[in-house]
């Protein structure tokens, strides 16, 4: 099980259909796996060996795939960033990961490069319009051999706790998984489908259930590098779009875009939503207005992603992420990992063959979430009698804005850094555009003062995009509880 034979063998069987597209820039699968050799010979000549982990940045372009299988036809591992990163968040990947090599995107280079030269890695600049043209001056290398459980990919995510950590994905983690997804009871994918790319695929969703599931089974993935309904239902009129994943956000956006009649959808047949909790009416609402049917499922970048769904073979219950995949068991546990009594919600812990190996160099971080080959999730849960589950709440505070996890503490942590505050919340809120929004609460320090829109700023130029707050307020006090800790289940905006 290997992600580069996936491609290697689906260039043998549909070696003319487009692999990937972009607007008007087509790539078939034998260019796509031509292309994946060069670049293997050019990262060799740059030095990296099979297991280096090499870092890529790019929005959804024709490269990032490249990219993708070129470093693992070389045997390195792949780190793909977000490129909204500010040059701390790409330096402190990139040391973490060890990188040996770092490719990003030329619309974020000032910020790769900065985080690259903190990191001491070497830098290399992705001008698409130059780019193909530079992996092509490269000889044609052979695929370096690697071992099911040989690490194909590293994600950074927070987990439960904490800094970013990269949950270790092995060939065989990622292959099942892609497999899973690709199976008729969830997308159901097969050669000549045209899946719509528009999740980002530096992060497990995009890269495992659209770009790998399509590699695999000889599927077009039509690319849009920023989600927006209009551009969206344009792509999935032009090239007739059968199949989609999307978080919610996008589904909601789709469904209540007022032109959406303008436009042809019905190639699309069937649509998988995750990432976070699908409303019941969305699902609905969506459903009606373009009769493609929707499954929900379930997954976290440490389980490659997929481990429950609402399969399509099977009743569906809105609401439920369904039961688990096949060869994986989830189960629900008190924090003592004793599993709770029958009807209750307790936390999920999933074993399987999509649980990855661990956090990259971090043992303690992989004792927290590991024990018997049960990976825990911190998402509390309840699991109905034909043994589908419900999401109750996540235990970790993270907040999912646009399908973006963003950490509290992180965010915290640099409000904190401002010489007014004196204490900070980061909580979620309800947003229609983005299922929650980030909003901070602080207090000031005595005899200190600040606008609410200058905290705004201070956050906005030290964090990506995605993640500063846009509600500040400011408060003369924080809930605290016992120990002095800040409740944030009692802190309210308005
Ligand atoms: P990530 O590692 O970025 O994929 O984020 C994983 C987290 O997303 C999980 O721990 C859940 O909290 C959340 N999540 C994923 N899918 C769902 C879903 N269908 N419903 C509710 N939360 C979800």
């Amino acid at each position: 099980m290997n992600l580069t034979n996936n491609l290697r063998h689906t260039a043998e069987d549909h070696p003319d259909v487009v692999a990937i597209k972009l607007d008007d820039t087509e790539i078939t699968y034998a260019q796509l796996s031509g292309l994946a050799a060069k670049t293997a010979q050019w990262l060799r000549d740059l030095g990296v060996k099979p297991g280096d982990r090499v870092a890529v940045s790019l929005p959804n372009i024709p490269h990032m795939p490249v990219l993708y299988y070129g470093i693992l036809w070389a045997g390195g591992v792949v780190v793909p960033m977000n490129p909204l990163y500010k040059d701390r968040e790409f330096a402190h990947v990139l040391s973490d990961s060890g990188a040996t090599a770092f490719f990003a995107w030329n619309g974020v280079a000032e910020q790769a490069a900065k985080g690259a030269a903190e990191a001491g890695v070497q830098f290399i600049e992705v001008d698409p319009a130059t780019f193909v043209g530079q992996i092509a001056a490269h000889a044609t290398a052979r695929p370096t051999a690697r071992d099911d459980d040989d690490t194909a990919v590293i994600l950074y995510t927070s987990g439960t706790t904490g800094a970013p950590k990269g949950a270790e994905l092995t060939h065989a983690n990622m292959v099942r998984n892609a497999e899973v997804c690709a199976d008729d009871r969830l997308i159901g994918l097969s050669a000549g489908d045209m899946v719509f790319g528009g999740l980002p695929l530096f992060h497990v969703f995009g890269q495992t259930c659209m770009m790998n599931a399509a590699v695999l089974t000889g599927a077009t993935l039509t690319l849009l590098p920023r989600f927006d309904p209009q551009r969206a239902l344009e792509i999935i009129e032009r090239d007739k779009v059968t199949h989609m994943g999307g978080v919610p956000t996008m589904f909601v956006a789709l469904s209540q875009y007022p032109d959406r009649d303008r436009y042809d959808t019905s190639s699309l047949t069937r649509c998988v939503s995750g990432g976070s909790a699908l409303p019941v009416e969305v699902l609905s609402a969506f459903e009606d207005t373009y009769g493609a049917m929707v499954l929900e499922g379930y997954g976290l970048s440490e389980t490659s992603p997929v481990a429950s769904f609402n399969h399509a073979d099977r009743e569906r219950k809105p609401g439920s992420v369904g039961q688990p995949i096949e060869g994986v068991e989830l189960k629900l546990v008190d924090p003592d990992w004793n599993e709770v009594p029958e009807g209750s919600d307790g936390e999920i812990v999933i074993k399987g063959h999509n649980v990855m190996k661990g956090y990259f160099n971090n043992p303690n971080a992989t004792d927290s979430v590991m024990h018997n080959g049960w990976f825990r999730t911190g998402d509390i849960g309840r699991r109905d009698e034909d043994g589908y589950y419900y999401i109750v709440d996540r235990a970790k505070d993270m907040i999912i804005r646009g399908g973006y996890n963003v950490y509290p503490r992180e965010i915290e942590e640099v409000l904190y850094t401002h010489p007014a505050v004196g204490s900070a919340a980061v909580v979620g809120i309800p947003s229609q555009l983005h299922g929650e929004e980030i909003a901070a609460v602080i207090t000031l320090k005595p005899g200190m003062s600040v606008t609410e829109d200058e905290i705004s700023e201070f956050a906005k130029e030290r964090v990506a995009a995605y993640k500063y707050p846009r509600v500040v307020r400011i408060v003369d006090a924080l809930p605290l509880g016992p120990t002095g800790k800040i409740l944030k289940r009692e802190i309210t905006v308005s």
